[in-house]
């Protein structure tokens, strides 16, 4: 199989996983994949996105003009181009309405704050770009303002957008978003929503290194945290990920107890050990017998 058509078949594939999850109805949502560094291979206008075929998608050059197809590109093609321009990294781009998400950009409320780890790990936080009528000027401009720093983000009043370093990473994001957005709408309804820590938020900031997640930009420093005797600025959404998460009390049980047991010799606090299941047992235990 070419690289054409590969790439077709990932495109085929993506839409039916999308429209089967429901994150589009009908003609809704668009996909595009960069091939090679002078064109884009992209989804058609007007079709739905559960039953394309390969030989129904259209090829366009980066400026959006149509070079091979049947059909016209998608209707959301200036907001696929306004990315490939801002992120030279991104090989790929998924828009849908995915509808918890798409609740949240209706209502006004970002997924910014650090509720799962997963989330702060991978996408840091989820904003939400201005709403601009759809396939206008207008959407590329608000989508502007957050690609850079974010993989994925809600578009107000409309839906969510992705993108990755290939298809199915971009549609791995649209699914974190939706499946995000469940949980912190569930959390919600039941009243409570426990915030990861500032702490906690960093340590897993540090783990994006370990597990190669290549994450646009770092998340925000604190606001509240004093940085060499005045507060750090307010975070730009522009060049890292806003999240909410409040300091700790510093109290992190196992943690600690990890630390001490790799002591001195470890050459940092972070260092991998291993335990054998007596070995935690006992932990376990020791730390019942401090609670009590
Ligand atoms: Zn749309």
């Amino acid at each position: 199989m070419t690289t054409d058509s590969s790439l077709r078949a990932d495109i085929v594939e993506v839409g039916r996983r999308m429209y089967a999850r429901g994150y589009t109805a009908s003609n809704d949502g668009n996909i595009s994949v960069r091939l090679g560094a002078e064109r884009l291979l992209m989804t058609p206008k007007g079709v739905c996105k559960g039953f394309m075929t390969p030989d129904m998608l259209c090829i366009t050059d980066l400026e959006g003009r149509k070079l091979e197809g049947q059909r016209d590109p998608s209707s959301e093609m200036l907001m696929h181009l306004e990315v490939y321009r801002q992120r030279p990294d991104v090989q790929a781009v998924v828009h849908a309405h995915p509808p918890t998400a798409t609740g949240f950009a209706v209502a006004g409320i970002p997924l910014d704050r650090a509720v799962l780890a997963e989330v702060v790990t991978t996408l840091g936080s989820v904003p939400i770009a201005a709403y601009a009528t759809p396939s206008t000027r207008e959407l590329p401009l608000a989508v502007r303002q957050y690609v850079k720093a974010h993989d994925g983000m809600l578009l107000a009043n409309h839906g969510a957008l992705t993108v990755g370093t290939d298809v199915f990473s971009a549609y791995y994001k649209m699914e974190t978003i939706e499946h995000f957005a469940k949980i912190s709408l569930v959390a919600r309804l039941l009243g409570r929503e426990h915030l990861i820590s500032r702490e906690e938020v960093d340590r897993l900031q540090q783990l994006r290194g370990s597990y190669g997640i290549q994450a646009p930009a770092p998340i925000c420093p604190d606001p509240t945290v004093p940085a060499g005797g005045s507060p750090a600025p307010a975070g730009d959404p522009a060049s890292c990920q806003v999240l909410q998460a409040p300091p700790g009390d510093g109290r992190r049980l196992v943690a600690d107890l990890i630390d001490r047991r790799a002591g001195a010799g470890a050459p940092d606090g972070g260092a991998e050990i291993r335990l054998t299941y007596r070995e935690l047992s006992a932990l376990i235990e020791d730390a019942i017998r401090t609670l009590k």
